[in-house]
């Protein structure tokens, strides 16, 4: 599979193993089941599962569950879906925070009777004032030196229901005056009146992630918990509980730069919006940069990984460009995927002097250089489509395909020449009518005039009508959500494009959903996950045979 990273994350835990400091390496990959996995999450996932594979440790998958309102089912089995899906197999029973929490409780009585956890009944706006900002210190609550009794009463009278949502929470007394503001007696216990998936109506209370990541790691004997930048500030909290609480052992963070693709959002919140306001077809639509969309749309769990690997492991937080998960899908695809033909915009031609009862059976590779992908079949006949692309009445030398009076060769088969065309009322081409050059296929003309370029075709008799649904980048802005953009103002208009009367050779039709081909000359394209089927075949356009953005195609 993947080779070893090289990364400091790398050179850390190997320090560690030959030191002793650690026997066995434990990793989690700890996502919250409120939404989908994107392609910053298979970042996180390939740098946990992988450096746990490389060192001969394990890796947990780990839900975070302590926020019951925007949690549900769904993602959970579509996290568990994905993870497997991009190849990687988590350690015994998955995990979740909530079945932590009565341990957690019990912690957080323990600082309490410590001294070092007090019940606060501000409200949100007069903690924030207390709170002090970057540059001034905190003030100290009025309920910081509350009675131990009178705070593990109310603890348990929080927990009990007695209070309402943001009547009281429970805070760490740290220091107020903290330069830190996340030392600044930070919030461990909220009240939330909501049913939990896992825990139904048990809990009233829900530790804050700050109180309960740090200590999860420790029950699940985490060696190094690896998280993005963001939590840098957060590490001083985070060895401050580990210190203050009795727990069995002492997992370090460490932090490396999210990923940041360009031309993409990567905010649950924002994907969530793009969801529940239609703007997409769901979270799988093809467009998203979810993994159910990536994998929708095409994309190899194979290529996924290799760009994960591609864009390293750093300590920054900078853009990604996006081409170059699209280079690692071709480089993918083009290796791994069979041939075919599909004629996105149909125009008829006749070869007026081929018999109209024969069906001629050429055999085609399945692929330039891989034998075990085989030889397909493609019936030969009288009339064909082609793409009304490649054909003009008249053009200069640089247009290499069908033009009247020339020669083009139809790929894997006859050479055919333009004689005439037929029109509709306003005088456009509907049919044109040609001639095959005889003893051509694979072979150039005996008469030496050889066609200057090759298109693709399909039988018009023996193909097969698909749709075919044509994705481009959801965002045309680089940066979709930097500074005051406002993502929504940057959509792509031209996002999709159904076009319902593509034609394919016959053999793409069985197709099983989530096959891919390489379209000769037009793209990769994979048979749809949820509605192809060889009655009606639906291909989604994975991505074209080069980097075309911004070409204005
Ligand atoms: P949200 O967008 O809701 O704040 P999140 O992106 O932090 O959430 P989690 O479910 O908490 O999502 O993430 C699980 C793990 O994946 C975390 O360890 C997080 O650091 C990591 N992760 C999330 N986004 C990225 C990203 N863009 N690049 C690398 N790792 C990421
Ligand atoms: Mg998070």
């Amino acid at each position: 599979m993947d080779s070893t990273p090289t990364n400091f994350l790398q050179t850390i835990i190997g320090e560690d193993l030959a030191a002793g400091r650690v026997d066995k390496v434990v990793l989690r990959f700890p996502p919250e089941p409120n939404g989908y996995l994107h392609i910053g999450h298979a970042k996180s996932i390939s740098v946990n599962f992988g450096l746990a594979e490389a060192n001969g440790g394990h890796c947990n998958l780990r839900f975070d569950d302590t926020n019951p309102e925007k949690e549900t089912q769904e993602y959970i089995e579509a996290i568990q879906e994905d993870v497997r899906w991009l190849g990687y197999e988590w350690s015994g029973e998955v995990r979740y925070a909530s079945s932590y929490f009565q341990q957690l409780y019990d912690w957080a009585v323990e600082l309490v009777e410590q001294g070092k956890g007090y019940v606060c009944d501000l409200s949100a706006d007069e903690a924030r004032e207390y709170r002090g900002t970057l540059t001034e210190p905190g003030r100290d609550s009025p309920y910081r030196e509350r009675t131990i009794a009178d705070n593990l009463n109310l603890l348990s009278r929080m927990q009990a229901g007695e209070f309402k949502e943001g009547e009281r929470v429970l805070r760490a007394k740290i220091d107020m005056s903290s330069p830190n503001m996340n030392l600044r007696d930070p919030i461990l216990y909220r009240i939330r009146h909501a049913t939990h998936h896992q825990t139904g109506d048990e809990w009233v209370i829900y530790p804050t992630y700050d109180f309960a990541h740090g200590q999860e790691d420790a029950i699940e004997g985490i060696t190094h918990s690896i998280c993005t930048l963001e939590f840098e500030d957060h590490r001083p909290l985070y060895n401050w509980l580990l210190e203050h609480l009795p727990v069995d052992s002492r997992p370090k963070q460490y932090e490396f730069g999210r990923l940041n693709p360009s031309y993409t959002v990567t905010s649950k919140r924002k994907l969530r919006t793009l969801v529940e306001d239609k703007i997409v077809a769901g979270w799988d639509d093809p467009r998203m940069p979810t993994l159910a969309g990536l994998r929708r749309r095409g994309y190899t769990a194979t290529a996924i990984r290799r760009f994960c690997d591609m864009i390293g492991t750093t300590r920054s937080d900078g853009v990604v460009d996006i081409a170059m998960l699209e280079f690692a899908i071709r480089e993918d695809l083009n290796e791994s995927a069979a041939r075919g033909m599909c004629v996105l915009n149909p125009l008829k031609v006749v070869l007026t002097d081929f018999p109209a009862d024969t069906v001629e059976e050429i055999s085609a590779s399945g692929h330039p250089s891989r034998e075990d992908l085989g030889q397909r079949v493609l019936p030969f006949t009288r009339e064909l489509f082609i793409d009304a692309a490649d054909f003009r009445e008249e053009a200069n030398k640089k247009y290499k395909r069908l033009v009247l009076g020339k020669r083009v060769r139809l790929r894997n088969a006859y050479v055919i020449e333009a004689e005439s065309v037929l029109r509709d009322e306003k005088g456009g081409v509907v049919e044109v009518h040609a001639r095959v050059v005889p003893d051509t296929v694979g072979k150039d003309p005996a008469d030496g005039v050889k066609p200057k370029g090759v298109i693709h075709w399909v039988s018009a008799v023996r193909g097969k009508r698909a749709e075919v649904r044509i994705y481009d980048r959801l965002f045309n802005d680089e940066a979709p959500d930097k500074g005051d953009n406002n993502y929504l103002d940057h959509l792509n208009p031209t996002s999709l494009t159904v076009i319902e009367n593509a034609w394919i050779e016959p053999g793409l039709a069985a197709a099983v959903p989530e096959q891919y081909f390489q379209f000769e000359r037009e793209g990769y394209f994979v048979a749809d996950r949820h509605d192809h089927t060889p009655d009606k075949p639906v291909f989604n356009k994975t991505i074209g045979l080069r980097d075309t953005w911004g070409e204005g195609r």
